[in-house]
């Protein structure tokens, strides 16, 4: 993990911090081009009642209106949270490259549980088992403290 990509995923850690603020679940991720550039960024939107507003699903929508195969296989999906079974398919049906994620869905389930907060309503599988050809890299634990805290304060204001 170099500079570079840590530094995408602080992109996502901040994006996350932008949801907790405005009232949704604390998820952000961005989509880098093969060349490195930054193509789109998106976080999690569900407060407003859709719970499929996930950024990983956003972004990709978002390749397969605006990049060529090559272009989206050659791309790396930077997030703060691993993908979920519906992102995870998502991501491997329109042939996005890499995943990269800070905390990983069992850290996630775990940090809910000993919060006394109930698991989500889908299975918290790896990416790598809904997608088995995509390649997927976390978790990255220098960053997980940042997420684990942002999710610490959702848990606390839902469980009121
Ligand atoms: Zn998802």
């Amino acid at each position: 993990m170099d500079e570079r990509e840590l530094a995408w995923l602080r992109r996502c850690v901040e994006l996350a911090g932008e949801a907790l603020e405005a009232g949704d679940e604390p998820f952000g991720s961005v989509l880098v081009d093969g060349s490195g550039t930054l193509r789109a960024e998106d976080r999690n939107r569900v407060a407003g009642g859709d719970a499929t507003r996930h950024p990983e699903f956003e972004l990709a929508r978002w390749a397969a209106e605006h990049l060529s195969p090559a272009e989206r296989a050659a791309a790396t999906v930077y997030t703060s949270g691993e993908h979920c079974p519906m992102c995870s398919a998502a991501h491997a049906w329109v042939g996005l490259g890499r995943i990269v994620f800070v905390a990983s869905s069992a850290q996630l389930s775990e940090w809910l549980a000993a919060w006394g907060r109930p698991p989500g309503p889908v299975a918290a599988l790896p990416a790598g088992t809904v997608a088995p050809g995509v390649t997927v890299e976390g978790p990255v634990e220098e960053l997980v403290p940042a997420v684990e805290e942002l999710h610490r304060r959702f848990a606390e204001r839902a469980g009121g």
